[in-house]
This record gives structure tokens, C-alpha cells and sequence, in this order.
């Protein structure tokens, strides 16, 4: 854990419970992708980043989410450097109280705002064209937080982001994390159009080949999407809906767990309404979602 592994001629990669990527894009100038979750994370990639005698100049986040961002502020508080997050997870950096609003849909508690939900605020620029170093480049891949961005450096390694999980976090909990099930599966069609020669997904080992990943992460959106509609075979709230994908996937229960899948399964909800695939009706003041499009 923690170790730093080479990826190709200027990069490298940190295996950690977030990998973080190293491009060493003019030496000894070095920028980052992803902080880590936590200041513990941040302290190992400062670690090896003295070791080798570098400099960081800029970390590009790939999402707003505190297990990639938890360690920005740490970074940039350390080296001085440059922070760009894409689109809208700019300000989710820079406001990180809006990630554990959004989740619960009103102000969070003191225990909604863990260091698992709600990263230390940072500042933050967002990501364009102009900011990156020579020879790195960056593909959106919006879907599974508002606004996600995979990057690629010069030697073709992709660091994807949260785009893919593993094919082993996928038979185990077979529901992920997702905020717009319509922008996550354009956006894994643009993953597997992806030219590179390595593919580091944030959670998992690096592969050549991601479509493979791909397909599973395809194919267990269709499922759940697929289960979520038949839940709704009898009316019923989103609570129910939400307690019946806890039972249904095999959930441990806990506060956090529970924001996480509930607002998974309203982004699904959403999603199947938008295709006609569920319609909501009104009994009494209670909003039902019931399965339609037969
Ligand atoms: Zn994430």
C-alpha cells in the first residue's frame, strides 16, 4: 500500500485505497491526478514526491468526492500548488459543504459530514484546455458525480476516474455510487473509445485493455435499472424503493450508506421516468413510482 509504481517513461501511479497518478511533465516540475482521501494519503505522495526530487506545480481532481479530494488541501497548503477540478466539481471542491447537502437533499448533520462525505474545502479552478501541462489531455466522463473528468498523459496512461469500479466491488455490492445514470453509460461508451496503452481506474489494478471493465459496469447498470423498475410492480415511495435495493443488494446499514444508496436510487428513479419506464402517481399526499411502458 502506497507504493509508487511506474506506468510509463514519465509516469507513475500511487496504489492506494484512491490511487493518485505522477506525470513528470518537465523536470523536475510534476503535476498530480486525485489527492487521495485523507491527509494520511496526501503525506505518502509528498513522500515520494521528495524522494524523487520533484516539484508540484498542479493537482487536477478528477471528481469533486472526498475519497479523491480529501487531500487537496493538505497539497496545496504543503507545495503552493495549482488545483483544477472539471465543470461544476470545481465549486463541490471549493464548497465541499454542497457534496453532503446534495446527498441528503437539505442541511447536513454534524455525522453527514464525515471526512468519507465532506472533504476539507479547498480552492479550486476548473479544468480547461489551458491549465494542462504539454501532453496531457482529459476526456469528461460526467455520469457518476455531476461533472467527472478521466486524464491521460503523454505515455497513453488513463487515469479514469470513478467512471469503472472493479468487477470484484461490482459482485459484491452490485450497485454503485451513480448521480445521472444517462451521462454514466454515454459516458462509458466514450471510456471504451479511448486510445491509451494503460487504463488506471481509481479503485482497481491498472489494465491494457478497459473495455472488458466496461462491459461489466454496462451490464450491472442495466440490472439494477432493471430490478429498481420492478420494485415499483406495486406502487411505492422512494423510502420503499430505497429499502427494498438495501435488502435486494445486501446493503450493511448505516447513515452514510443509506445517503449514498438513496441517492443513487432517486438518480435511478429519475432516469427510468424521463424513458417512461416508471410514471409517478399521487395516493393521498404520498408520491408513488410505479412501473409503466409494459
Ligand atoms: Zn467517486
Amino acid at each position: 500500500m502506497y507504493e509508487l509504481k511506474r506506468a510509463g517513461e514519465n509516469t507513475w501511479y500511487m496504489r492506494a485505497p484512491t490511487n493518485t497518478g505522477f506525470y513528470l511533465y518537465q523536470a523536475p516540475e510534476v503535476c498530480m491526478i486525485d489527492a487521495g482521501g485523507d491527509r494520511e494519503s496526501a503525506e505518502k505522495a509528498l513522500e515520494h514526491i521528495r524522494a524523487q526530487g520533484w516539484r508540484l506545480t498542479t493537482l487536477f481532481l478528477t471528481h469533486s468526492h472526498a475519497d479523491h479530494t480529501g487531500g487537496a488541501a493538505y497539497l496545496r497548503e504543503q507545495t503552493g500548488c495549482e488545483v483544477y477540478a472539471p465543470g461544476i466539481s470545481a465549486a463541490a471542491v471549493k464548497h465541499s459543504f454542497l457534496i453532503s447537502t446534495t446527498l441528503y437533499g437539505g442541511s447536513a448533520s454534524a455525522e453527514m459530514c464525515n471526512k468519507f462525505l465532506l472533504p476539507p474545502p479547498c480552492e479550486c479552478g476548473e479544468l480547461s484546455e489551458e491549465v494542462l501541462p504539454a501532453g496531457v489531455e482529459f476526456a469528461r466522463l460526467d455520469g457518476h458525480d455531476m461533472a467527472q473528468a478521466a486524464f491521460r498523459t503523454a505515455d497513453g496512461v488513463w487515469f479514469t476516474a470513478d467512471c469503472v469500479i472493479s468487477a470484484e466491488a461490482l459482485r459484491k455490492h452490485r450497485i454503485s455510487f451513480l448521480y445521472d445514470i444517462g451521462q454514466h453509460l454515454q459516458a462509458l461508451d466514450r471510456l471504451s473509445g479511448l486510445e491509451g496503452s494503460l487504463f488506471i481506474p481509481a479503485h482497481d489494478e491498472p489494465c491494457s485493455d478497459i473495455n472488458p471493465l466496461v462491459e461489466v459496469n454496462r451490464t450491472a447498470v442495466m440490472e439494477v435499472a432493471s430490478d429498481i423498475r420492478e420494485m415499483c410492480a406495486q406502487p411505492a415511495t422512494v423510502d420503499e424503493v430505497i429499502e427494498m435495493s438495501l435488502k435486494k443488494f445486501g446493503i450493511r446499514l448505516y447513515l452514510m450508506q443509506y445517503l449514498l444508496v438513496g441517492e443513487t436510487v432517486r438518480s435511478y428513479l429519475s432516469w427510468l421516468l424521463d424513458r417512461g419506464e416508471v410514471r409517478t402517481v399521487f395516493s393521498g399526499t404520498r408520491l408513488l413510482w410505479e412501473r409503466a411502458g409494459e
